[in-house]
C-alpha cells in the first residue's frame, strides 16, 4: 500500500469514527437569485431607460424575463423644469425618479455607477469626467452579480441627434464590461473566494459572460437602424396586460417629473382616445414603430436581425463562456479541481498577458507563521446543469489541524465554485524553527467515489511571516 493509500484508509477509519463526519455534506451557497437578470440595461442617466421600455415591458410581462437597471450617472446635471433643486440636490431627487419609474415595471434592481452627469456631445470628456476605470471595475462586478444573458445600452457611436456624450459612455463601459467580466484574471478580487484575512474586500463572484449585448440610440433619424436588429411592435397589445407596451412605457416614465413636467401633465389629462392617437401619430410619438434593437455581437453565432432571445438556453443559469485563454484542460474538463486565490489568479493572469516564461515557483509554495492558520484556496471546475457532492479529504503534516473545509460539500449549478480549507500549524520553538522544513499540503477531490484531482501546497514555517 503507497503512503498515499495508507493514509486515505486512515483518514476514511477516522471520517466514520467523528461524530462530525456522520453529518449531511454541508450546502456552499450559490449566487444570490434575488438578483439574477435576464436583460441588464446600462444607461446613462435616470429617465434613458424610457428610450426602450416598451421592450423592457413586452420582456418582463409576456416573456416573463427578469430586468435590471443600471444608471452610470445619477443626472445631476441635467435641467429641471419642474421644482428648483439643481446639482447634486437634483441628482438625488432623479435617482428617487429613476427607481420609481422602473418600480412601475416591475424592476426592482437598480443599481447606480459613480459617473457624473457630463453634458457634450464628446464621448472623451464623459469617459474622463465619469472616471473610466473606476466605473468599469463597478459594472464588471455588477455584470457577475447579476449574470445577464443580454445586455441592452446606448450605441456607442457619432450621430446626428441628441448624440449625448454620456450616453455613448454607458454604452462604452456596457461593451467593454461585456468583454471583461467572463475573464478571470480582469478585476481579479471580485471573482476570488473570501479568504480568512481581509475578507471585505473579497467577493466571491464568478466569472460571467453574458451572451448578447443590443444598442439603441439617440439619432434624430431611427429608420436608419431598420434590418441592424430585432424589431418589435411598440403598439401590439401585451397579451397579459390587455393593453399596448406604449401605455406601459408611457405610464412607466411618469415619474420623470424634472424633466419633462409639462408633457407628463398633458398626457394625464388625455383620454384613452386622445392618447392613442398622439402615439399612433409618427410627429408626436415617443416611440417609433416598430423598435428596432440594433445589435452589437453575441457569444453564440446569431443572425442580427434574430430574437433576443434566440438560441439563449432557457435556463435561467446559462454557463459561462470560459475565458478566451483559459487552458484547454481547465476548459473541457468539466469536473476538477486546482488552486484558487492568488494562484488561480496568477495562472490566469499570466496566460492573459502572455507571460509565458516568467517565473513560477516548481509547486505552489508559502511561508506560514507558526502557530497562525493556513488556507488552501480551492476552486471547483463543474458542470453546471445540476449540482453536484464532493468530498474533499486533506492531508495534513503531523500535528496540523483541519479546522474546516474537509468532507463532503455539495455545490450549487454553476461553473466553479471557491471553496478553503483552513489548517492551525503548530507553534514552534526557535530550535525547532530553525530546523523546519517545508511541509506539504495535500488536499483531494473526489465525486462518486472518482477522484477529479488533488492540490497541493508546500508550506515552510518562518518567523515572520505576513498573515496569508
Ligand atoms: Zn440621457
Amino acid at each position: 500500500m503507497n503512503t498515499w493509500k495508507r493514509w486515505k484508509v486512515l483518514a476514511i477509519a477516522c471520517w466514520f469514527a467523528s461524530p462530525l463526519l456522520a453529518q449531511k455534506p454541508q450546502v456552499i451557497p450559490g449566487p444570490d437569485a434575488r438578483v439574477k437578470a435576464d436583460i441588464l440595461v446600462v444607461v446613462a442617466h435616470p429617465d434613458d431607460e424610457a428610450a426602450v421600455t416598451p421592450y423592457l415591458a413586452r420582456a418582463i410581462y409576456d416573456l416573463h424575463k427578469s430586468v435590471a437597471v443600471v444608471f452610470a450617472t445619477r443626472g445631476g446635471s441635467g435641467g429641471n423644469d419642474y421644482s428648483r433643486e439643481h446639482g447634486p440636490a437634483l441628482a438625488n431627487i432623479r435617482e428617487i425618479e429613476a427607481r420609481e419609474a422602473c418600480a412601475k415595471l416591475a424592476i426592482h434592481n437598480v443599481w447606480f455607477l459613480d459617473g457624473k452627469d457630463t453634458a457634450s456631445q464628446n464621448v472623451l470628456n464623459s469617459l474622463a469626467n465619469w472616471g473610466h476605470g473606476s466605473n468599469l471595475e463597478r459594472l464588471v462586478g455588477l455584470y457577475r452579480l447579476t449574470q445577464p444573458e443580454i445586455i441592452i445600452t446606448w450605441l456607442p457611436s457619432v450621430f446626428i441627434g441628441e448624440n449625448h456624450g454620456d450616453h455613448q459612455a454607458a454604452g462604452v463601459l456596457a461593451t467593454e464590461a461585456f468583454d471583461l467580466s467572463g475573464d478571470p484574471a480582469a478585476f481579479p478580487a471580485q471573482v476570488t473566494g473570501a479568504s480568512k484575512r481581509l475578507e471585505p474586500y473579497l467577493e466571491n463572484l464568478t466569472p460571467w459572460q453574458a451572451q448578447k449585448i443590443y444598442y439603441f440610440s439617440d439619432a434624430n433619424d431611427s429608420k436608419q437602424f431598420r434590418g441592424k436588429g430585432p424589431a418589435y411592435s411598440v403598439k401590439e397589445i401585451s397579451p397579459s396586460q390587455k393593453k399596448p407596451y406604449w401605455r406601459m412605457a408611457l405610464d412607466a416614465a411618469t415619474p420623470h417629473l424634472t424633466q419633462f413636467p409639462n408633457d407628463i401633465e398633458r398626457i394625464s389629462n388625455l383620454n384613452d382616445a386622445q392618447l392613442e392617437k398622439l402615439m399612433s401619430d409618427p410627429t408626436t410619438a415617443w416611440w417609433s414603430e416598430p423598435m428596432t434593437l440594433i445589435f452589437g455581437k453575441a457569444v453564440l453565432p446569431s443572425a442580427a436581425t434574430d430574437d433576443v432571445f434566440a438560441k439563449i438556453p432557457a435556463t435561467t443559469r446559462s454557463p459561462a463562456r470560459p475565458a478566451t485563454k483559459e487552458p484547454a484542460a481547465q476548459r473541457d474538463q468539466i469536473d476538477s479541481i486546482r488552486l484558487g486565490g492568488p494562484w488561480g489568479f496568477y495562472a490566469a493572469f499570466r496566460l492573459q498577458h502572455d507571460l509565458v516564461d516568467i517565473p513560477v515557483s516548481p509547486q505552489p509554495e508559502i511561508a506560514i507563521k507558526p502557530g497562525t492558520s493556513v488556507y488552501v484556496p480551492i476552486v471547483v471546475q463543474h458542470a453546471n446543469a445540476a449540482t453536484s457532492t464532493v468530498l474533499l479529504i486533506v492531508q495534513a503534516p503531523s500535528g496540523w489541524k483541519v479546522t474546516s473545509g474537509q468532507g463532503e460539500f455539495t455545490l450549487p449549478e454553476e461553473r466553479s465554485t471557491a471553496l478553503k480549507v483552513e489548517i492551525d500549524t503548530p507553534w514552534l520553538s526557535p530550535e525547532e524553527l530553525k530546523r523546519a522544513q517545508p511541509q506539504e499540503i495535500i488536499v483531494r477531490a473526489e465525486e462518486n467515489g472518482a477522484s477529479i484531482g488533488e492540490v497541493k501546497l508546500r508550506v515552510q514555517m518562518q518567523g515572520g511571516a505576513l498573515p496569508q
